[in-house]
């Protein structure tokens, strides 16, 4: 069976740029193994526009921002879900230099219309042990990536477009495509692993710099709380008092599972912000795709053309996403140029 396009991976990624193919007529196939480990599975989905001790701007934010919350719109009324919430970040600030800092990054062209000052710090003293003062980050959103990929992969299912299969390297090596993809080619072939993107050969080019990340899953009875605390942790509400609660960043990880050190370390930090009791009801790992100069990773590889990869969404898949999946699509069905900070060729100079 011929195809436009094969797809490896159906995380964010992959869900994203199968979607934008199959919106403009092309037909797919995607494979996917449904790795535990794989990022989409355990996001919080959360997009911050300011970020880091410094209060950094995440990158292209005023553009990246509104673009996915339109995408994630359309999307929600396209098979009626409910992914993308509005939120704002509380963001506690420790001691006078932090709030000094806020105050001075605040008063920057830019930034102050995403940056605000938090009145009603009593409201949350019965919750939270609270710092010296609360920063608000709004707009910010929040998107519910395991909902959206569970829904995509049932409109794939229904479409029979979809195999759940690892993909062999070592077929593909051979470049025995038939057998590695179960009798289907394609004129592309385009990769979207995630970290797992690191073990493959054709792509050893890329410097990927993989974090492992754990998340508590915890209820927390009436604390009712609908927006984002950021104290050293981040606090998300999932809706029937459960909370998202993570994560770390380990650089090397040896392995994507979840590690008892990371549970024990973490319960103490969450006993340190907040006043009420909480359960944890589970604990997950994985691992998120990233790239030496934190940019995603996009486009035909230039040495074999018939394969491509979409990658390096990193920490930000929530916010990236749409609009690099949307970028690739355009590139590949009517070959508007890729940016070059995103291209994959940058690695092959
Ligand atoms: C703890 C944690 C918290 C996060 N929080 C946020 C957040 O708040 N906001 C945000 O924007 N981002 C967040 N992220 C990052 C976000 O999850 C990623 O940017 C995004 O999900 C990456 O999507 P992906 O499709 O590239 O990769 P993945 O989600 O890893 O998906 C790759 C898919 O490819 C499949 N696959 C791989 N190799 C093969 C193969 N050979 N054959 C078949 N299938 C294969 C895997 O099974 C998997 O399903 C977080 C990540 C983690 C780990």
């Amino acid at each position: 069976m011929q195809k436009d396009y094969i797809i490896i991976g159906q995380g964010l990624a992959g869900s994203l740029l199968a979607y934008e193919l199959l919106q403009q007529g092309k037909s797919i196939h995607i494979f996917d193994n449904h790795h535990e480990g794989a990022a989409s599975s355990i996001a919080a989905g959360i997009i911050n526009p300011i970020t880091g001790r410094r209060f950094a701007k995440s990158w292209r934010i005023d553009q990246f921002l509104p673009f996915a919350k339109e995408y994630y719109q359309k999307i929600e009324q396209r098979f009626n879900i409910n992914i993308f919430h509005d939120r704002a970040v509380l963001r506690f600030l420790h001691g006078n230099k932090d709030i000094n800092d806020w105050y001075g990054r605040s008063s920057w062209e830019g930034f102050g219309e995403y940056m605000q000052e938090y009145e009603n710090m009593e409201e949350l003293a019965d919750h939270f042990h609270l710092p010296f003062g609360i920063g608000v980050i709004k707009p910010s959103a929040q998107i519910d990536i395991p909902l959206l990929i569970k829904t995509f992969k049932e409109y794939f299912q229904e479409k029979n477009v979809i195999s759940d299969q690892k993909i062999d390297y070592q077929l593909l090596k051979q470049n025995d495509i038939k057998s590695a993809f179960n009798g289907i080619d394609a004129d592309k072939i385009i990769f979207c692993e995630g970290y797992q993107a690191q073990f493959n050969p054709a792509f050893d080019a890329i410097p990927f710099e993989p974090a492992k990340g754990e998340v508590l899953f915890v209820k927390i009875p009436n604390l009712n709380f609908k927006d984002l605390l950021k104290n050293k942790i981040m606090i998300a509400p999932l809706g029937n008092d459960l909370y998202w609660t993570g994560s770390n960043y380990e650089w090397n990880a040896t392995h994507d599972r979840p590690t008892e050190s990371f549970k024990t370390d973490f319960i103490k930090k969450l006993q340190k912000t907040l006043k009420l009791p909480f359960e944890v009801i589970y604990h997950k790992a994985a691992i998120r795709p990233s790239v030496k100069d934190r940019r995603p990773v996009l486009g035909s590889h230039p040495r074999n053309p018939k394969i491509a990869i979409f990658n390096g969404l990193g920490t930000k898949g929530a916010s990236l996403g749409p609009y690099w999946a949307k970028h690739l699509a355009n590139h590949l069905l009517n070959n508007t140029p890729l940016e070059p900070e995103v291209n994959l060729s940058r690695f092959y100079v």
